[in-house]
C-alpha cells in the first residue's frame, strides 16, 4: 500500500534527507587513496550519532547474508554495484565508491547514494559515472504530478543504454516515510513485466539508478552474502536521491541545507 506524505511530513524527510546529504559531502571530503572503508563508515557514524539520528542499514537481515547488516554505510568499489560491507579494504588511486547511506530523524527516513572518484579515475569510468548521475537528474526533471512512473524509467534506462551501458535489473528503487522501503517498487527500466503508478502529489520515491559499464546482470561476489558485483565484472555506478512529487513537479529532499 502506497502512502502518500502530508507537506509537514515532507518537511520531516527534509531534515532526514539533508543528514544524509551532509553524511555523504563528509565522506566524499574524506575519500583518498589508503583511506579504508571502515574509516569512511566510522566517520558516518559519528555524524547521524552526533545529529541524534539513526542509522537505517544497520541490522537489516537478508536471508542469502551469513550476518545482519553492520555499518551505516554501504561502500562498493569498482565492480561491486551495491551493498559492499565497510572493512580494512583500503581505496586506491584510480578506484571508484558507490556510498549508500539511509538515516532516520525523528521518526522518518532519507536514503541518497553517491558514487565517489578516487583521484584520478580512466575516462570511461568518469562517463560511467556522469550517464548514471545524469539518469538520476532525468527523474529529478521528468517526475511530475499526472506522470506515470513508467515514462520516466523508460528515459532514464534511454539516457544509459545511448552510452552503451546497462541498468541493473535486480534492485530498484522503494516508496520512503516512517519506513527505508516502502511500496512502490521503483525499477530503473522498463520491460513487458514492468508495473507502473501514478505520480501523484505527495508520493515520496528513492530513486537509485545502478548502472553497469558491461551487461546488467549481478550476483554476490563474495562470502559474506551481502556485497553485489556485476557478473561480468565490469565497473558499477549508483546515484540515488528521495524525491518528493509535489504540486507543480519533483523536489529533491536528500540536499544539504
Ligand atoms: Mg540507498
Ligand atoms: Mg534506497
Amino acid at each position: 500500500m502506497v502512502k502518500l506524505k502530508s507537506k509537514q511530513e515532507i518537511e520531516a524527510m527534509r531534515r532526514a534527507g539533508a543528514l544524509v546529504a551532509h553524511v555523504l559531502e563528509q565522506v566524499r571530503q574524506a575519500v583518498r587513496p589508503q583511506v579504508s572503508t571502515a574509516e569512511l563508515n566510522a566517520l558516518a557514524e559519528s555524524l547521524i550519532a552526533a545529529a541524534g539520528a539513526e542509522p537505517l542499514f544497520k541490522g537489516v537481515r537478508s536471508t542469502q547474508a551469513k550476518f545482519p547488516y553492520p555499518a551505516a554505510l554501504c561502500t562498493s568499489i569498482n565492480e561491486e554495484v551495491v551493498h559492499g560491507v565497510p572493512g580494512v579494504r583500503v581505496l586506491a588511486e584510480g578506484d571508484i565508491i558507490s556510498v549508500d547511506c539511509g538515516v532516520r530523524l525523528d521518526g522518518y527516513c532519507g536514503d541518497a547514494a553517491i558514487t565517489i572518484p578516487v583521484g584520478q579515475v580512466r575516462p570511461e569510468v568518469q562517463r560511467l559515472m556522469q550517464v548514471t548521475e545524469e539518469a538520476l537528474g532525468i527523474a529529478v526533471r521528468e517526475i511530475r504530478p499526472g506522470g506515470k512512473w513508467t515514462d520516466v524509467a523508460r528515459e532514464m534506462q534511454k539516457h544509459v543504454e545511448q552510452a552503451g551501458f546497462s541498468v541493473v535489473r535486480e534492485f530498484v528503487g522503494h516508496g520512503i516515510g516512517r519506513s527505508l522501503h516502502e511500496d512502490p517498487k521503483v525499477p530503473n527500466f522498463v520491460d513487458r513485466g514492468s508495473r507502473t503508478f501514478d505520480l501523484v502529489p505527495g508520493l515520496v520515491l528513492a530513486v537509485e539508478p545502478m548502472v553497469n559499464m558491461g551487461r546488467p546482470d549481478v550476483v554476490y561476489g563474495d562470502s559474506t552474502g551481502w556485497t553485489v558485483v556485476s557478473r561480468d565484472r565490469t565497473w558499477a555506478a549508483h546515484f540515488e536521491h528521495t524525491i518528493a512529487v509535489t504540486d507543480s513537479g519533483s523536489d529533491v529532499l536528500t540536499v544539504v541545507r
